[in-house]
């Protein structure tokens, strides 16, 4: 991937309390965990299930107006990471330790 500006790399934990839930109860840091929860559960969807895969909006706002690209998602095959970036303004970043929080969908295929 090019470098594009600033890339936010986010460990899930570090939002979560120690019984999984939201951390921060408002401002910036709720607005960006809750962010980055919905694009684990986008990237931890399957593509067949498209009825719970609701699109991530971008929430960066150039020159004061929404950004109107869709957050992409795919999991780095080496590390585990969510790799999501927004195809129009090239906002970027990775998640890590997402595994078996409550967005974690991929344990649901199985039990469902
Ligand atoms: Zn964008």
């Amino acid at each position: 991937m090019r470098c594009m500006g600033d890339t936010w790399i986010t460990n899930l934990t570090h939002f979560l309390t120690e019984a999984g839930e939201i951390g921060p109860k408002s401002g910036p840091a709720r607005k960006l965990a809750e962010y980055l929860t919905k694009i684990v559960v986008d990237a931890t969807t399957e593509p067949w299930d498209q009825p719970t895969n609701t699109p991530v909006r971008c929430r960066r706002r150039p020159r004061r107006k929404p950004c109107a690209g869709v957050i992409e998602t795919d999991i780095d095959p080496d590390t585990d990471a969510i790799m999501w970036w927004c195809p129009v303004c090239g906002d970027n970043g990775t998640i890590t330790n997402w595994q078996e929080s409550r967005w974690d969908r991929t344990t649901d295929v199985q039990s469902q």
